[in-house]
């Protein structure tokens, strides 16, 4: 294979407090123990949702992107949308991967968003689903190794 080539610079977008810090320190410990020999260093990029030059940045010159809101918070889920719309218009390329993560279903009680929807707003912006509890290690490494695998594919096939 082509040896190292540069860091994937993979980009959480939500708003706050939906979980993306704690989404990227497991990713973070997931890429520091993958095999060096095709190592994926990530890149990680967490924003928050107001916007600002910072944020423009991070946008254009991310290889993937998770969007996060946490299934507690439907206006975190609104949000995602609004992301997943600027996400369209300033990086337009297709096949750039994109997953919306549902965040947080492990409080199942509090639950303000259901799978159901979750999914069709992923079928609606073309991307992958998955819900994932940081806070329980739950399907963040599924998320990670998707992300990867995209990310190896579009690589792969340039
Ligand atoms: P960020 O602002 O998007 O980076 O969010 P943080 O990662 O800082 O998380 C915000 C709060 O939500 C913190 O108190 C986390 O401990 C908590 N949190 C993050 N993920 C989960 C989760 O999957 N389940 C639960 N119950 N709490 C979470």
């Amino acid at each position: 294979t082509g040896g190292s080539s540069r860091p994937f610079r993979v980009v959480l977008l939500g708003a706050r407090g939906v979980g993306k810090s704690a989404i990227a320190s497991i990713f973070a410990g997931a890429a520091d123990s993958m095999d060096s020999d095709e190592c994926d260093s990530l890149y990680l990029c967490s924003l928050q949702d107001e916007g600002g030059s910072s944020q423009d940045q991070c946008i254009q010159t991310g290889d993937a992107y998770l969007l996060v809101y946490s299934i507690t918070d439907r206006s975190s889920f609104l949000q995602a949308s609004e992301l997943r719309i600027s996400l369209r218009q300033r990086r337009p390329a297709h096949h750039t991967p994109i997953i919306l993560v549902g965040n947080k279903c492990d409080l199942v009680r509090r639950r303000e968003v259901s799978v159901t929807e979750g999914r069709a707003c992923a079928a609606v912006f073309d991307c992958k689903f998955i819900e994932t509890s940081a806070a329980m290690q739950h399907n963040v490494w599924p998320a990670f190794h998707g992300i990867v695998q995209q990310l190896r594919l579009r690589r792969d096939t340039k």
